[in-house]
């Protein structure tokens, strides 16, 4: 295995390889170790650096720049703005992820079957890549003393609403609870691609160039043939050599905000009209409970418990105890009452609502070749939200919390239920919703038909054979769990159907 980065490409330098894959994220690295396993020689081309497991440490100034892309200052505009975050990293966003391992509910893949009009995106057609992905990640449940007691008063809130939840699969080995899944796991134990696929494909004989971006696809004949991109300085973050690998097929693996901006660099997804459309985002609405007993949330996996009592009606209630620098950054307060609230850290529950999109927003290319990306909730979602949070709040005090903190401009903090009552009167504008999201989908969506679709149920690229997408930006809706899981799967199925393309030409 070769990891290159920015030192090595001392001129502009051209490669060769069978298969060039870009990004190594959830859908990159699981396309190219099916490849590599099948004996192709596979090349990575990585535009984050290489942070091996021994780096990652509690430090949020250190680690957030590192390997978040524009140190995790990326907004969505719209009707309301949302902040988003990905990956930029060897390992992409799965290195920074919270480990939750699901699959989609069944009346998604159902819904897949029928948009697709193939069997084989079904509940029945996926299982088996499914089953599959589950077994390299290690898709576990977590061991009972890793559990933080967050997660254990989300469970005992559910209970005493009598409202159904799960317990988390997570994607970890030995997970200890540390709990710094969002600034790298330290012990190795979170398999995120960057230990687990990645391993995979560099042990039969997969390359990486990392400090890399693709700038263009390499076309020759109406094919694509490789890639072109610079290398990147990771300290200045300038642009300098041309790089470029040729292969007889190119993987784009970029997340559904990076593929579409690469592909309409080039016009593609004429016929449908679709690439950068279609783009779903799952909005979460943060609901942090402050208790007069210690939680100590740091200790110990946040991320156990989900409550899917209105997992039909397209919500979802989970915890995620972050650490104090995020958090701060989050608060709707500044100087001293920052400070007292950021004092009460060790007493705090963070529990948000997350909404399954009813509507799909876009990522455009400017003229600076940077993502526009737009969306606009709807009026359902924001009733989902209102909703949602009001249901979520009543069930910390249900369970004795002092106050909760809303995710409201105009509505800061609730001390009692009856200050829920006030969440209608006041929540009538959906500028007042603060929102943040970590789950980008559905902007090269796959189908079987070029006028509605990007690529085909082979992940090609309907108007530019030789291309193919692996990534997020597959799905046709939103699935509405996390989605890392379905990511894999989808990617795996692509790996191994090029590959039978590849033997048969
Ligand atoms: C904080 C956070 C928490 C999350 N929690 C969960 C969870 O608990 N469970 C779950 O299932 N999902 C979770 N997710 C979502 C999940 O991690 C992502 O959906 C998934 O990793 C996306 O896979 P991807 O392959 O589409 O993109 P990514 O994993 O983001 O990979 C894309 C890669 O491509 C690289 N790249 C982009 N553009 C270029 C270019 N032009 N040239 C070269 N390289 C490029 C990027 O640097 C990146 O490494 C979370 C995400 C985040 C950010
Ligand atoms: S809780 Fe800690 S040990 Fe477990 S996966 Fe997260 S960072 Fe790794």
């Amino acid at each position: 295995m070769t990891v290159l980065a920015h030192e090595d490409y001392a001129k502009d330098q051209s490669f060769e390889a069978d298969i060039v894959v870009v990004g190594t994220g959830a859908g990159g690295a699981a396309a190219g170790a099916a490849l590599a396993e099948a004996g192709h020689y596979v090349m990575f081309v990585e535009e984050g650096s290489y942070h091996p497991t021994s780096s990652f440490n509690p430090y949020t100034t250190q680690s957030v720049p590192r390997l978040y892309r524009d140190a995790s200052a990326t907004m969505i505009v719209g009707r309301t703005p949302i902040p988003y975050v990905e990956g930029r990293c060897v390992g992409g966003s799965t290195v920074i992820n919270g480990g939750m391992a699901y699959r989609p509910p069944e009346r998604v893949l159902a819904e897949w079957e029928r948009i697709t009009r193939s069997s084989e995106m079904g509940v029945a057609g996926l299982d088996s890549v499914f089953q599959e992905v589950e077994q390299t990640i290690s898709a576990n449940y977590q061991s009972e003393v890793s559990v933080g007691e967050d997660s254990r008063i989300m469970e005992a809130g559910a209970k005493k609403m009598g409202w159904h939840y799960t317990t988390n699969r997570r994607n970890q080995s030995a997970c200890v609870g540390a709990n710094n899944c969002a600034l790298g796991c330290p012990t190795g134990a979170k398999q995120s691609t960057l230990v687990s696929y990645l391993p995979r494909a560099f042990a039969r004989g997969a390359d990486c160039l990392t400090e890399v971006r693709v700038e263009q696809l390499w076309i020759e004949g109406g094919r694509c043939v490789g890639i072109i991109g610079k290398s990147i300085n990771p300290q200045t973050r300038k642009a300098d050599r041309k790089v470029r690998v040729r292969a007889k097929a190119v993987i784009v693996s970029c997340g559904a905000v990076q593929t579409p901006l690469l592909l309409q660099k080039h016009k593609l997804g004429r016929q449908s009209g679709q690439l950068g459309k279609n783009f779903l985002c799952h909005p979460n609405a943060k609901v942090l409970a402050v208790y007069p007993q210690k939680v100590d949330g740091y200790k110990g996996v946040s991320q156990n418990t989900q409550i899917r009592e209105f997992h039909e009606d397209g919500l979802l209630f989970a915890e995620n105890f972050v650490a104090p620098g995020i958090l701060a950054a989050y608060l709707p307060f500044h100087g001293s009452r920052a400070w007292e609230l950021m004092s009460r850290y060790e007493n705090m529950v963070i529990s948000g609502v997350l909404v399954e999109d009813s509507t799909s927003g876009s990522v455009n290319r400017t003229m600076l070749g940077m993502p526009l990306v737009r969306y606009d909730l709807t009026k359902l979602d924001h009733q989902r939200f209102k909703r949602g949070v009001k249901l979520l709040a009543s069930m910390h005090f249900e369970l004795g919390a002092e106050m909760v903190v809303l995710p409201f401009t105009n509505q800061h903090i609730a001390y009692t239920r009856d200050d829920l009552d006030k969440i209608d009167e006041l929540q009538t504008d959906v500028n007042t919703l603060e929102l943040f999201t970590v789950h980008l989908m559905g902007t090269a969506r796959m189908g079987s038909d070029p006028a509605t679709s990007v690529v085909n149920l082979n992940g090609e690229v309907w108007d530019l054979p030789g291309c193919y997408v692996a990534d997020a930006s597959l799905f046709p809706t939103a699935i509405g769990v996390n989605p890392q899981v379905t990511i894999m799967a989808l990617a795996t199925r692509i790996g191994r159907r090029l590959e039978l393309s590849a033997r048969a030409a």
